[in-house]
């Protein structure tokens, strides 16, 4: 099942790009032990035979997306040189690279004139914006919603910038009426929208905080880890589809090409509206700029040293799939979203199941319905164990009780918070795979409810 197939193109590859150093005297590298690799790469791969089968279409839990064939195999290929992209001395053709790649990444959001770059993922890449929010707005509040990544209030906590939560409404999106009440008090330097939270993907009311922004004067940043890549699908929800339509108009914009971008761990991005966030960066390096006058990308960033492998990645996957809506990659994410509709319905018409609410993304929230909530939370990790066996991979998460009131009938309300399962139909293939997951969901729960008779 794991692809082999695209391996001979890696080997065609490695000599290509052999032949670009054509004019160095002959060398032959002498690793120590190299006998020995055949052998301690099988241990290695007994070792991670020991994982969930990510890559697999019944793995339908957590966010994880299996990186694309190009960009396993461009990371691969730049190995053979591990290219640094502090400096144009470390990595001079990925930097090139990530330039145009991150270039490409803002024009989906329709800036042309921005500053932005890769960094190690999310939470590297909301750092550097809440930092630069820091410095535009010193002592003022960082807002974010409930549901919110966690890494906000940690983040604050790093940089010792004043953090508030705000409540959500019952769809998990950011209390528009909270935020007004919470700005007239005043002290706002900056909100944060999420577009796409991690548990449930609701997005936040984008629109309604621009429109609070012309009134109360606040940076705005989105949180685009998870959903940045929706901005392209073209079966969004209309409400959903409108904030996506505004996110250019947010100061700062992170997005996770590990995620939803077929990328490998340690790609994310972060852009800035403004390129003059660019003076807050300004150190004197003694030791890394000597090569060029250009950009070197470590100028613009806080991280120093970061594998190139991660721009060559990134730019082979945008050539030979662009960030187009209509094209191959945005079809990629609407059949996401269609699975995850489609399993809702499922969900939403069988008595066995209580559901929050519909999707916004790709990501579904259910639990089996009992007596009372706690009943509920406890049947949920064992429908989550019992689908694990029929090779059924799903995710468990804690919501809040609001996300279910509509739908929860006459359940005894003991808990404050629901446990349930969660599925992230991110994979393309999700779509064809459902009645599957359905079937293999079904048996699972029957298995546990019986049990428990
Ligand atoms: C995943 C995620 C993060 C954290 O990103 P990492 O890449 O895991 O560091 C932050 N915000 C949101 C909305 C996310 O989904």
């Amino acid at each position: 099942m794991l692809d082999q197939k695209s391996l001979s193109a890696l080997v065609e590859a490695v000599k290509r790009l052999d032949d670009g150093f054509d004019k160095l005297p002959d060398y032959e590298s002498g690793a120590p032990g190299i006998g020995g690799l055949p052998e301690v790469l099988n241990a290695t791969a007994e070792r991670m035979r020991d994982n969930y089968p990510y890559f697999h279409p019944l793995y339908a839990g957590q966010m994880l997306k299996p990186p694309h064939a190009v960009a396993r195999l461009a990371y691969a290929l730049a190995m053979w040189i591990n290219p640094n992209n502090h400096a144009l001395d470390g990595g001079r053709a990925t930097s090139a690279m990530e330039k145009e790649a991150v270039a490409e990444i803002a024009g989906m959001f329709g800036w042309k004139n921005f500053l932005g770059h890769l960094c190690g993922g999310g939470t590297m890449a909301n750092l550097e914006a809440l930092w630069a929010a820091g410095q535009l707005n010193p002592g003022k509040k960082i807002l974010a919603s409930e549901q919110a990544h966690y890494t906000h209030g940690r983040i604050s906590s790093v940089l010792q910038l004043p953090f508030e939560s705000l409540p959500c409404d019952a769809r998990g999106r950011m209390d528009v009426h909270a935020l007004t009440k919470r700005l007239e008090r005043g002290g706002v330097g900056t909100v944060v929208a999420t577009m796409g939270t991690t548990a449930t993907g609701s997005v936040d009311p984008l629109p309604e905080i621009l429109a609070l922004r012309a009134k109360h004067g606040f940076r705005i940043h989105a949180d685009a880890a998870y959903g940045g890549y929706f901005v392209l699908a073209e079966n969004l929800e209309e409400r959903a589809g409108r904030a996506f339509a505004r996110i250019g108009e947010a100061d700062s914009i992170v997005i996770d090409p590990h995620k939803h971008g077929l990328q490998p761990y340690g790609c994310g991005c972060v852009l800035f509206r403004d390129p003059g966030v660019g003076r807050l960066y300004k150190h004197d390096s003694p030791y890394t700029y000597f090569s060029s006058a250009e950009l070197h990308l470590g100028e613009i960033s806080l991280e120093c040293s970061r594998p190139g492998a991660t721009a060559a990645a990134l730019w082979a996957t945008q050539r030979l799939l662009p960030l187009k809506k209509g094209g191959e990659f945005a079809r990629g994410l609407e059949l996401g979203r269609k699975a995850a509709l489609k399993l809702f319905e499922k969900l939403r018409a069988d008595s066995r199941f209580v559901t929050a609410f519909p999707p916004e993304l790709d990501i579904v929230v259910f639990a089996p319905r009992a007596e009372s909530i706690s009943e509920t939370s406890a049947l949920s990790r064992r429908i989550f164990e019992s689908a694990a066996r029929h090779e059924l991979h799903l995710a468990v998460a804690e919501l809040p009780v609001s996300f279910w009131k509509e739908n929860l009938g006459a359940m005894n309300r003991d808990r404050e918070t629901l446990i349930c399962l969660r599925s992230v139909l991110m994979k393309p293939e999700h779509f064809d795979w459902v009645e599957r997951i359905w079937e293999l969901l079904s048996k699972s729960t029957e298995e546990i409810l019986k049990a428990g008779n």
